[in-house]
């Protein structure tokens, strides 16, 4: 039997990701000093251990509702209001799922008709096209560059729109520039989000993890915008807790009965040993996830310093974990510069341009790894870009 022939065509137009390839390499070998995965080292702070145990102590092993543990809803209404400034009823606007990638597939799959294009900026996480195509949506990428600060600027989404335009997808901060976007930009694209009647899908996993000056701003906060924002959050980065998998969106009632019918038939629910430590978790909240955001931060002001030092050029990024330095001056490529530098030093990093073509020229470099390793990952970069 031909089985390739089987598979669903759409399916097949997807390649594997960029990242997979790389890490099979890395897969196993101890030896390696790892930049790559986008996940916390630490492990989840105790007292959010504590109440998963004590939930499965305590005999909660049931289902919930679909929409997940009401308290834990009315929990995330308050954080979310506090620290996005939005108000969403906890009751019909919040829909709790397994990560920040069920409610992303689930608000693609919830929206999209065939041919439908989605608007996204580039380098991003790897996860966004083939989610759009996935659910029969187009996926349009829009490069954005160091000189711009890897921000989307409103004049390039514009360009984009087209009258098959339904979504206009962001992430700030970024996976895997770390780029945060500036309040005007967040203007100018809300305004044109609005004439052009678009939904906006945002990814804010990230959101906790700003570093400079100012505070996160949500689009989902600015004039207009909640009635055509889907917010996403969830736990996996700020409070390490990649392993629960545990997100949620929050939307307008209409849409977040739309994804959750997609989640009852396809999820049912997110488990209750894991929504019982969300809660905790957001009961701690700043004081649960502070002390590792400053040890991110002086790992932050670490590898920028010592990248430039050693004179790879690498812009500070004001978010997430990962710094993206510029490798263009060496004349290798991407992946040429990350299998050079994994053979002669043993350090894996990322090809930019696993994220995006527009990401060929950088490197990502995820500091979510202690700072013993990543002394030493930068002495080999430094003898490895001093032997090219
Ligand atoms: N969105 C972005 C930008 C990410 O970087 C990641 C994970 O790396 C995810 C979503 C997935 O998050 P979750 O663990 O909540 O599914």
């Amino acid at each position: 039997m031909d089985i390739q022939s089987k598979l669903a065509g759409h399916l097949q137009a997807i390649p594997r990701s960029g990242i997979r390839d790389f890490f099979e390499l890395v897969i196993g070998r101890d030896d390696i000093i790892s930049l790559g995965v986008g996940e916390p080292d630490f492990t989840t702070p105790w007292s959010i251990r504590e109440a998963a145990i004590y939930s499965l102590e305590k005999g909660q092993t049931s289902y919930t509702s679909n929409l997940g543990l009401l308290t834990l809803r009315e929990k995330i209404s308050e954080y979310v209001e506090d620290f996005f400034h939005v108000p969403y009823d906890a009751k019909t606007e919040i829909l709790i799922t397994v990560g920040v990638s069920e409610a992303l597939d689930l608000a693609l799959r919830a929206l999209l008709n065939p041919g439908d294009e989605v608007i996204y900026h580039e380098p991003c996480y790897v996860s966004y096209s083939p989610s759009i195509v996935m659910a029969h949506g187009v996926a349009v990428p829009v490069s954005t560059t160091k000189e711009d600060g890897f921000s989307l600027k409103p004049k390039a989404l514009a360009a984009a729109i087209t009258d098959k335009t339904k979504i206009v997808m962001l992430n700030f901060p970024t996976n895997p520039t770390g780029a945060v976007a500036s309040k005007e930009d967040l203007e100018g694209i809300a305004k044109l989000c609005i004439e052009h009647d678009l939904i906006v899908l945002s990814d804010e996993i990230y959101s906790e993890l700003r570093y400079d000056e100012g505070e996160h701003v949500s689009i989902a906060s600015l004039p207009g915008m909640r009635e055509r924002t889907i917010l996403l959050h969830g736990f996996s980065k700020a409070f390490a807790m990649t392993g629960f998998r545990l997100g949620y969106a929050c939307a307008p009632a209409p849409l977040i009965e739309a994804m959750m019918k997609i989640h009852q038939y396809g999820i049912l629910c997110a488990p209750i040993t894991s929504q019982a430590a969300a809660l905790e978790a957001l009961k701690g909240g700043r004081e649960l996830y502070e002390p590792m955001k400053t040890e991110y931060h002086q790992r932050r002001d670490f590898l920028v310093d010592r990248l430039n030092a050693m004179g790879v050029d690498c812009h500070s990024p004001g978010g997430a974990f990962y710094v993206f330095p510029d490798i263009r001056k060496f004349g290798l490529s991407s992946k040429e510069f990350a299998m050079g530098l994994l053979e002669a030093e043993k350090v894996a990093a990322v090809p930019g341009d696993a994220f995006g073509p527009c990401g060929e020229g950088f490197l990502r470099c995820c500091y979510a790894t202690g700072m013993e390793d990543l002394k030493k990952a930068m002495n080999a970069m430094e003898r490895y870009v001093g032997a090219l």
